[in-house]
């Protein structure tokens, strides 16, 4: 079940891929089937897309992640490649009680993907490492220290 719905919404970012590359936007018709499938997050990340919050980060070696800045403006990292967030929420709904698919910031990154609306950077392959690794790292160390 949770297959075939991932693939109707693979579906789906080909479809925005398509109306974005023929009409230049969104379709009603399209907009309307993101929204069935995701309700609320697929408001919060179109404002997030509005509001340009979504970063590609690419290395020389073509290795990619994401960083959007959510709504309390702190800074998540994305992959779209298996999908994952650091968020609280991708861990809790998605991971841990299984009730959607993904969090407001991997469906901000996977519309903004289609629609090409990331800004882009590039990165060497340590900063990749460090984003990948250190940023949790970091916030554990934190977290000890007020144990
Ligand atoms: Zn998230």
């Amino acid at each position: 079940m949770a297959l075939s719905l991932r693939h109707v919404v693979d579906q789906l970012f080909s479809e925005v891929r398509l109306a974005k590359e023929e009409h230049g936007h969104l379709t009603d018709e399209i907009l309307s089937a993101l929204h069935f499938v995701f309700h609320q997050p697929l408001l919060h990340a179109l404002d997030l897309i509005d509001r340009k919050n979504i970063t590609k980060l690419t290395t020389p070696s073509g290795r990619v992640l994401y960083q959007v800045v959510g709504s309390s403006n702190t800074l998540y990292t994305c992959l779209i490649s298996g999908d994952y967030c650091t968020c609280p929420s991708y861990t809790f709904t998605v991971l841990v009680k299984m009730e959607s698919l993904m969090c407001k910031h991997l469906l901000a990154v996977h519309l903004a993907e289609a629609l090409g609306e990331c800004k882009n950077q590039t990165i060497t392959n340590e900063d990749f490492v460090a984003h990948m690794c250190y940023d949790s790292v970091v916030d554990n160390n934190r977290n000890d220290e007020h144990l």
